[in-house]
């Protein structure tokens, strides 16, 4: 499946007539660094930053800013898994707070910094099923048509 702006715009109204992936499937791609459209080509080059567009169907995901959201999920996510093992921790043993601080707050950090990536991909697949086409940020623009002469 190619990308173009119209068919796009279309099909995010319009859902899966147009062959855009489900829920799911797109969040599931975005998870594994994988364009949501397509599933061929990665979301991000670096660490966190989205590639301009798909290296393989052109889908500008770029243009789809996640914002906060990653971090929210991630927070939500990290804190939900360890924060009861932080309050049985303290429960059963009792142990000293800078014990406590010397422990949680780099597994906190490592963890954090380990599930974002996905993460951001995950948000980013949800914004492509969710209509999002980064025209708020502008229009898009048209792939340049063939020279013309004369
Ligand atoms: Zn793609």
């Amino acid at each position: 499946m190619k990308w173009e702006p119209d068919s796009f715009a279309a099909s995010m109204q319009g859902r899966a007539s147009q062959g855009l992936p489900s829920f799911l499937t797109a969040v599931g791609r975005g998870l594994r660094n994988r364009c949501p459209v397509c599933g061929e080509a990665p979301v991000f080059q670096g660490f966190l930053r989205v590639v301009p567009e798909c290296g393989h169907c052109g889908t500008p995901l770029g243009r789809l800013r996640a914002d906060d959201a990653p971090p929210y999920f991630t927070i939500l996510l990290v804190g939900h898994l360890l924060v009861p093992g932080v309050l049985w921790v303290e429960k059963v043993w009792e142990p000293a707070m800078w014990l406590h601080m010397a422990v949680w707050l780099p597994l906190f950090t490592i963890l954090c910094t380990l599930v974002l990536r996905p993460v951001k991909g995950a948000v980013v697949g949800w914004m492509v099923t969710l209509g999002f086409t980064g025209e708020e940020h502008g229009p898009i623009p048209m792939p340049a048509p063939g020279r013309m002469d004369g």
